[in-house]
């Protein structure tokens, strides 16, 4: 595999920053009072390669809410415990095609197959509690440390719960609370739903700023070994299954116009971040927390989009 040269990645983000610097579209998200104060005005921008090299301007190690980016990492943490036919069976791969948040994504699913199957897939809110409830440990704790020890192996160093977050989280996640007693309804959550939100809202909650996105990004682009530690924190097949999963379904509702125009699997969070992955090649991290109607950073799909073409990187691009 051929990896961009060090300058050409550095002029490709330094332009993407400049390029939409003065981008005021987009609002910060609003049901959650913590995020709704961000400094809009923030903006940084990552790449990390899969020979662990390190790129960034702006604020690029602003720490800010993982929120949602962080389904990728709990889907890797149960595919590496229970495999693949769990997730396949349990949770589901399938793009629903609704907002993050959707309750129909436990109704239609079931309207639909007339039986019990699963919730959708795992980077909707559905998906992502019922995963929650299929990491292993005795406790909330220790379910909670496992968590946030895997995502801080894809990272390469450890991350931190963000308090405030949490707790402004834990006050208006009501929303959450009812897909999780629904999941149980269904035969679908495989926990506690009280402790399995409580998890879920832990999850959302950590810290982490565009280095890290990038970082954890790149530890997918190169087979689940983070290229700058050299630990594997998943092997191969699992990281090519969480790309998988990223590509249909990692930017909510618009997951298909976001690979139809840039063409690389990617994850949003609803904190202004977003993460997207060249396999065998590199990651781009970028925060940014004003957000398009769907919950995707709106500068932060516009510098990935704009890199990405730069560099030459769509997967379906022949060279
Ligand atoms: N904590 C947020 C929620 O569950 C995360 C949403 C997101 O980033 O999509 O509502």
């Amino acid at each position: 595999v051929l990896l961009p040269p060090s300058p050409t990645i550095q002029k490709a983000i330094e332009q993407a920053y400049e390029k939409f610097r003065h981008v005021t579209d987009g609002k910060n998200a609003s049901y959650i009072p913590y995020l709704a104060k961000a400094d809009p005005a923030l903006y940084g921008i990552a790449v990390v390669t899969a020979d662990g090299r390190v790129f960034k301007v702006g604020q690029a190690d602003h720490a800010f809410p993982v929120e949602s980016v962080a389904k990728i990492f709990t889907l890797a943490a149960v595919l590496r415990e229970h495999g693949a036919e769990t997730v396949l069976h349990k949770v589901g791969v399938n793009a629903t095609g609704l907002p993050f948040n959707s309750v129909l994504a436990v109704e239609l699913n079931n309207d639909k197959l007339g039986g019990s199957p699963p919730p959708g897939n795992p980077l909707v809110n559905a998906g992502a509690i019922a995963t929650a409830s299929l990491v292993d440990g005795k406790t909330l704790d220790t379910r909670w440390k496992s968590i946030l020890n895997t995502a801080g192996e894809f990272a390469g160093h450890p991350l931190r719960l963000n308090n405030d977050v949490y707790r402004s989280e834990m006050e208006s996640n009501q929303h959450n609370q009812a897909i999780a007693v629904l999941l149980q309804s269904y035969g679908h959550l495989y926990a506690d739903p009280t402790e399995t939100v409580d998890l879920y809202t832990r999850e959302c909650s950590y810290d982490v700023d565009a280095v890290d996105l990038a970082t954890m990004g790149a530890t997918l682009a190169n087979g689940g070994t983070n290229p700058r530690t050299h630990h594997a924190a998943v092997d191969a097949a699992t990281s090519a299954r969480v790309l998988a999963v990223m590509a249909t379904a990692g930017l909510y509702n618009t997951s298909g116009e976001w690979l139809f125009k840039v063409g690389l699997p990617g994850k949003s969070g609803v904190g202004g971040g977003i993460v997207a992955v060249v396999p065998g090649k590199l990651a781009i991290g970028v925060y940014s927390s004003p957000l398009d109607e769907a919950g995707n950073s709106v500068r932060g799909q516009l510098a990935v989009q704009f890199i990405a073409e730069t560099l030459g990187v769509n997967i379906f691009a022949a060279d």
